[in-house]
């Protein structure tokens, strides 16, 4: 960054920050370069000085799961030509133009949730073998901290050698290359077996059931990749989409995944999808009560909710089997479904969810449900799955539904009356206070991805900071933070762009593996592959000469507790 460090006091203001204390505190912030530094001990002055009287100051929040990057991204664009009509805009002190509110472009990506307070967004669903287009794209993504899970369980190589009878360390083995080989943050696994059973014509692949080909269950391959992400101490549990999205009754499938886990931790994402029962004369039903005590009782899981949003979008997944039962209810009629070398694939559907749609009424219920049955705001995060329950400019909105009962029942008041029945919403008190806010889209995200210097306002960490000015709007005051910091420069001013870089850092891995395994995947490459084995793994250096940054996060060492 140059020679040129500049010391900047932030003072008057009020910091919510949950890492360090329940309360907010009025407090000087210090920062020097691009970290929060202790207040200088000699007196001496800042070399710049903000007023910040009255202000609430939080950590910039952090997206653990949003769709901004890769194949599946980059076919959503091309799909979906009115939110790129519709949605045109040049943000201001900006260089660059762009569109899409689904689907976003790069840029516009990048200024949205920046202007927005948000300064990291993760992309949940890299395929190994489109890992470098992944990250080229994510680097192009200005102002954010990023990073990429890759996406296991369906991919050839490791069905076979678990059908095998492959050995833990193997597994281990493998996962800590196939890391590595994709420059990941951490570790997916979508519809465990589901994808590749739908090569061979399943339309289903519940969590006990063999698979159609290699004869391996769901369950088999969670519990495997559960264990090896812990015991190569990867931060991040292994993410897991469950098999079974979208499919009423699903909820004993979820309980069953948790189980699956046998006690290592898991992060199960998008539950909100995932929590349906059969109750009623439609025979759908919200099971988020379940699944918000399980989530409860086991403190190795923690889930993030996928919240449904009312209005057009494109859903854009790497669960070609569910993309393949949704085909039925695209809007605008048409779809995308496909495989990718020998590894997984991807299905785009565009939908439109409608508040007087008996269903999507209810999905939108159940995701509120399981933020406020979900107790501890450590282990639930604010996530739409965007853009699949919708696009991620609605959290301000979100955000408001939870911490207004007012707000919320009035909503509520608008849905399909026979989803209103069937839901608890009503009879929810709940209000979420400002730091259990902070809690769930800073301090919590920062700490399951083990990224230990974000997510906080002590010294040390990383100066990127949203600065509020409060309102009796909620919804208006987190969508257009007064000043947003990212490693301490001041990206946005008055909520425009007010400069673009830093651009923000890569954050990756490097876990530890036996180097023999490569005999055996070189083998793999060599019999199966299209791309040769050589040139299958990115090398850090492409990131960089793209114009990135990288930060690894460490690993902990084997035998460490999570
Ligand atoms: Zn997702």
């Amino acid at each position: 960054m140059g020679g040129l460090i500049v010391t900047i006091r932030l003072t008057g203001a009020k910091l919510v920050d949950p890492a360090q204390s329940r309360e907010a505190i009025l407090s000087d912030l210090w920062i020097d370069g691009e970290r929060i530094v202790e207040a200088p001990a000699d007196g001496r002055r800042a070399d710049s000085e903000l007023d910040l009287s009255g202000h609430l100051v939080m950590a910039g929040a952090i997206d653990i799961h949003s769709h901004v990057a890769g194949g599946k991204v980059n076919l959503g664009r091309l799909f979906s030509a009115a939110d790129h009509r519709e949605h045109r805009e040049m943000a201001e002190g900006s260089l660059r133009s762009g569109s899409g509110l689904a689907t976003p472009s790069t840029f516009t990506t990048g200024y949205r949730y920046a202007r927005m307070g948000y300064t990291a967004a993760f992309e949940p669903a890299m395929v190994a073998a489109n890992a470098r287009a992944a990250h080229l794209e994510l680097t192009d993504l200005p102002i954010l901290d990023k990073g990429a899970y890759v996406m296991l369980g369906n991919e050839e190589f490791l069905l076979r050698r678990l059908a095998a009878g492959a050995g833990q360390r193997e597994i281990n083995d493998y996962v800590a290359w196939m890391v590595r080989a994709t420059a990941a943050h951490a570790v997916k696994v979508v519809n465990a077996g589901g994808i590749s059973a739908f090569k061979f014509n399943g339309r289903g692949l519940d969590i006990d059931e063999p698979g159609p080909y290699h004869g391996v269950t769901p369950r088999t391959i969670i519990r495997a990749l559960a264990r090896a992400v812990h015991e190569i101490g990867i931060p991040h549990p292994l993410h897991v989409h469950c098999n079974n999205l979208g499919i009423p009754g699903n909820v004993e499938t979820t309980l069953a995944t948790i189980d699956a886990a046998e006690g290592f931790p898991i992060h199960l994402t998008h539950v909100q999808f995932h929590s349906y029962g059969t109750e009623g004369k439609r025979r759908f039903s919200s099971a988020a009560s379940r699944i918000a005590d399980a989530v409860n009782r086991n403190r190795n899981v923690s889930v993030d909710v996928g919240q449904l949003v009312f209005g057009p979008t494109m859903t854009e997944s790497g669960d070609t089997q569910a993309q393949f039962r949704n085909r039925r209810h695209a809007e605008p009629d048409k779809w995308i479904s496909m495989d990718i070398e020998c590894d997984a694939g991807c299905g785009l559907v565009p939908f439109r969810y409608r508040e007087k749609n008996f269903v999507n009424a209810l999905q939108w219920a159940i995701g509120l449900e399981l933020f406020l049955l979900v107790e501890d705001p450590w282990r639930v995060f604010l996530t739409t799955d965007h853009p699949n329950g919708g696009p991620f400019a609605s959290y301000p909105q979100l955000v408001r539904l939870l911490m207004e009962r007012d707000f919320r029942d009035a909503c509520l008041a608008r849905i399909h009356p026979a989803a209103r029945q069937l839901s608890v919403l009503d009879g929810l008190q709940r209000e979420y206070s400002l730091p259990e806010i902070a809690i769930m889209t800073r301090a919590g995200p920062a700490r399951i991805l083990g990224l230990a210097d974000r997510g906080r306002l002590s010294p040390g960490a990383m100066a990127d900071l949203a600065v509020y000015r409060p309102q009796a709007d909620v919804e208006a005051m987190f969508r257009a933070p007064d000043h947003v910091f990212k490693s301490g420069v001041e990206v946005v001013r008055g909520g425009k762009i007010a400069a673009e870089l830093p651009r923000g850092t890569t954050q990756i891995v490097r876990p530890d593996y036996d180097a023999q395994i490569e005999r055996s995947i070189r083998r793999f490459f060599d019999d199966h592959m299209t791309v040769n084995f050589q040139h299958f793994p990115l090398s850090e250096q492409e990131i960089l000469d793209a114009g990135g940054r990288l930060a690894t996060q460490p690993c902990r060492p084997p035998g460490a507790p999570p």
